[in-house]
């Protein structure tokens, strides 16, 4: 068993981190702090064909799996964590589409993804439906040969730069999660509209808002999947995606403890450097012991699905990976402040950036709480 990347992967990891160090690093606080869209970031993954890295060939992807996409997302989030959404935001708007799509919504929709000639959200929480997502009240109901749908989501990733929504919603209101189908609704669909543009601690590149669907028609054919089976399709799905969020947090930690480290080698107190005191060694020691960790738990994971292990017996894997890792960012980014003392606190460095950015991380996709959950039933039913 080995514990290393192959040739194209290191060659994929050391492309991507040196077109980051040029590009993206110089960027990142300007986007955070005029909370700026980074459309040229898009531009440079889509011109270095990153933006499908993750997609099978067939779809203009560099075949280069779920493993690839999380090489490619924490060398980019080592130095902004909006950049890498990009890449998360394609997995997310195209997962159920490559499990349970048909031909033509994956020809069309994983391909322009890839291509960057598509831009994707996903929808799936509502005002009262975050952790508890079975209970949506966004209702579907075919009449007269197309889907109408009504209700309301908040906390949608990019919709204001997406194409298409992939929208959950209840199609058998008494059913709970049985009664759940997913939609692919083009944003430029008549009665769609976005509302609020929530205000955030962090990650302010990529807005985050209230959707508002009022007699939504689209095309029968925009139905993903069997009826009323979509609550399972998006579970495997976020099970898959589970990695590529933990790959955001590794990314970052290893961007905090980079600058912690390069910051303690100058700085001097008591007439000598601060990294010659054990408390700073032990803090910087222990961020590589937990950073390390999370990567392998990452890879790991990604290696499941990129090998088709996905059933419910790995979920403990993928919540796994997700949740160290989460935990994990936060804790090396508050620790990392600390090691620069004052300074960390300031604007002047970007660790107080990365700390708020943390904080999401332990919160999308299944909070640390509802991953502790799956781990722990996941145990206890095998
Ligand atoms: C910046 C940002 C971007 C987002 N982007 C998207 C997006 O693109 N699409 C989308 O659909 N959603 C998105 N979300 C929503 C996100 O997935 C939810 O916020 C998350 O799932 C938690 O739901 P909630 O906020 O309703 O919290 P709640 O479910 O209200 O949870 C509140 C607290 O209770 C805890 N809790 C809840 N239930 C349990 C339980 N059974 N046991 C133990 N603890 C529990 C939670 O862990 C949490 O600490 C985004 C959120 C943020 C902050």
């Amino acid at each position: 068993m080995l514990f290393d990347l192959d040739e194209s992967q290191k060659m994929l990891k050391e492309t991507v981190r040196e077109l980051s160090e040029r590009h993206i690093k110089p960027r990142a606080s300007e986007i955070d702090e005029k909370e700026e869209y980074p459309e040229d970031i898009f531009q440079l993954l889509k011109e270095h064909e990153l933006l499908g890295i993750f997609l099978p060939e067939e779809y203009h992807g560099a075949g280069m799996g779920f493993l690839g996409g999380c090489i490619v997302i924490e060398e980019i989030a080592r130095f902004c964590s909006n950049s890498p959404l990009f890449i998360v935001l394609n997995m997310l708007s195209s997962r159920i589409i490559q499990l349970s799509g048909n031909q033509e919504q994956k020809d069309q929709y994983l391909k322009g993804l890839a291509k960057g000639e598509l831009r994707g959200s996903y929808a799936l929480t509502e005002p009262h439906a975050g952790s508890d997502a079975g209970n949506i009240r966004t209702r579907a109901s075919l009449e007269g040969g197309e889907w109408v749908l009504n209700g309301t989501k908040c906390y949608c990733s990019g919709p204001d730069k997406a194409d298409f929504i992939t929208v959950a919603a209840k199609t058998d209101f008494n059913a709970g999660t049985k009664g759940i189908t997913y939609f692919i609704v083009p944003t430029n669909t008549d009665g769609f509209s976005i509302g609020r543009h929530e205000k955030k601690m962090g990650m302010k590149g990529i807005s985050t808002c209230i959707l508002n669907f009022e007699n939504v028609a689209i095309p029968k054919e925009n139905q993903i999947g069997e009826l009323n089976k979509g609550f399972k399709s998006a579970m495997i799905g976020f099970n898959q995606m589970r990695p590529a969020i933990g790959a955001r947090a590794v990314g970052l930690a290893q961007g905090c403890f980079d600058y912690a480290k390069n910051y303690s080698k100058e700085r001097e107190a008591f007439g000598t450097s601060i990294s010659n005191f054990q408390a700073i060694q032990f803090m910087l020691a222990d961020m590589f012991m937990q950073i390390e960790a999370s990567r392998l738990l990452v890879h790991k994971a990604a290696s499941l699905v990129d090998t088709g292990q996905i059933g419910k017996e790995n979920a403990r894997y993928f919540s796994t990976a997700k949740t160290f890792a989460a935990d994990m960012a936060m804790k090396v980014a508050i620790d990392s402040i600390q090691i620069l003392g004052g300074a960390g606190y300031m604007k002047d460095h970007p660790l107080e950036r990365f700390m708020r950015d943390a904080k999401q991380i332990q919160i999308v996709e299944g909070t640390s709480q509802i991953q502790r959950l799956i781990i722990a039933r996941n145990l206890l039913d095998s």
